[in-house]
């Protein structure tokens, strides 16, 4: 995975992390938590309005036909009523969807649900008393399913406005302009409350357990960074040398080896391989005078030094170890490798070296340089072996030079290699 910046900031991770702890409510939760969880629950919540807008425009055109049978004579008022109010909010609720104005969306939403009930109300009131009953159950009955299925997209305070809307708007309605007979209007406020207040009760709790599992899933989220994160570290760090900066020996074998293995695999294999070692000259001299902490600046400065020529989209630079570097690229024209190799001396002799005295030291590297054709069936350790013979030859040669060794097109690779260790060779 790519380096994923965290979403949370280090407020909101204790926050989320006390939120889970205490069970605190929605209400006493911050105005970025507040946030993360509409982005988080957004299209559930689309989703929850659009399906009850839709449940409102049914309901109300399907209770068209209740009214015909109920109280035919009204008919023209629940349709003028239906058209001029509860079709009009459901359309326009439909259209906010599609811009994401959500706010707008519940009042429509809500808008249309209370006007249903008002106009089940306000018929109730003119009804014979089997139909009255019939509206003022419906009503009930609307209620209670309106609050669960505002459940998800509402939060908690605006359902429990809605359901008290509800009840007010529609109680008044059938107070007036015809009242409701005493009894019925009693038993329509009862029956409401003993739908409404459960029906609420139990809206709040599937909001609290939602807000629950956004809340885990947060936490596992934030863990599942942090664990990439960790593992990013591990694995930069064990590539990584501290000191300079540079990869270490492990990552150049690894990823030299696999472009090695792509390019046995691959088709274009034209132009040569190199591969360089490159040695700091009598760096144990270096740090015996001027002590081991001015040869570690030495290190990083020379590392520094030949990052810079290093063209590293062609190649790999590393620390192989001690005061030893290693280099691999492909030329891209002939003769490139050797005038990198000449370039990297170069940079390392111009270096200035900070020490304690007034010393300016003169630092001078070897560097033994390994060529193949890259059409050859190519293993990294004949290579750095044959880079490792010509370093001994240009130590041998007095130092601060270039040595070239080139695999013949007909040669293996590895006839180059010593029967000695060119290390043992190079101390003595
Ligand atoms: P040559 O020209 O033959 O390469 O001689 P040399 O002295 O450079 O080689 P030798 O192998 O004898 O010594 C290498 C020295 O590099 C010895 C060691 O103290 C020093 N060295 C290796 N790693 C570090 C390091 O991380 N920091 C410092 N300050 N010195 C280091
Ligand atoms: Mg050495
Ligand atoms: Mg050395």
């Amino acid at each position: 995975m790519s380096q994923e910046p965290s979403p949370h900031s280090f407020a909101l991770r204790e926050e989320i992390n006390l939120a889970l702890a205490t069970r605190s409510d929605y209400a006493a939760w911050s105005p970025a938590l507040k946030a993360l969880e509409e982005e988080h629950s957004r299209e559930r919540v689309y989703q929850g309005l659009q399906f009850q807008i839709l449940f409102a425009l049914t309901i109300s055109l399907g209770a068209l036909l209740f009214d015909a049978f109920a109280l035919p004579e009204m008919l023209d008022v629940a349709l003028l009523w239906r058209l001029a109010t509860i079709v009009p909010l459901s359309v326009a609720g439909l259209f906010l969807l599609r811009k994401h104005q959500l706010g707008q969306i519940k009042l429509a939403a809500a808008g249309a649900l209370i006007s249903i009930g008002m106009l089940a109300m306000y018929f109730a009131s003119f009804a014979t008393p089997e139909a009255m009953a019939r509206y003022t159950l419906a009503t009930t009955f609307l209620l209670g399913i309106s609050c669960l299925g505002l459940a998800l997209p509402f939060r908690p305070d605006e359902l429990k406005r809605f359901a008290l809307a509800f009840t007010l708007a529609t109680s008044a309605v059938a107070m007036w302009p015809n009242a409701l007979p005493p009894l019925e209007l009693g038993l329509y406020i009862v029956l409401t409350s003993l739908v409404g207040i459960p029906a609420w009760a139990i809206a709040r709790r599937s909001w609290q357990l939602n807000a629950r599992s956004f809340l885990l899933d947060q936490r596992d989220e934030m863990t599942r960074i942090e664990l990439e994160r960790n593992n990013q570290l591990l694995r930069q760090l064990s590539e990584q040398d501290p000191l300079t900066g540079l990869r270490n020996r492990r990552k150049f074998e690894r990823v030299v080896g696999e472009r090695l293995r792509g390019l046995s695999s691959s088709r274009a294999k034209h132009g040569k391989l190199a591969v360089m070692m490159i040695d700091l000259d009598h760096f144990k001299a270096f740090n015996d005078r001027h002590g081991h902490q001015a040869g570690d600046r030495c290190l990083a400065l020379a590392a520094a030094q030949l990052q810079a020529v290093f063209p590293s989209r062609y190649g790999v630079l590393a620390r192989y170890g001690g005061e030893e570097f290693i280099a691999a690229v492909r030329e891209r024209h002939p003769g490139e490798a050797r005038l990198l190799a000449e370039e990297m001396r170069a940079a390392i002799a111009a270096m200035l070296v900070p020490v304690r005295d007034d010393a300016k030291p003169l630092i001078t590297t070897s560097i033994g340089l390994a060529l193949a054709p890259a059409n050859r069936q190519l293993d990294l350790e004949d290579l750095i072996e044959m880079a490792d013979v010509a370093l001994y030859s240009a130590k041998r040669a007095g130092r601060d030079r270039v040595e070239v060794i080139e695999a013949d097109e007909g040669l293996d690779a590895g006839s180059h290699r010593s029967s000695e260790d060119p290390r043992d060779r190079r101390r003595a």
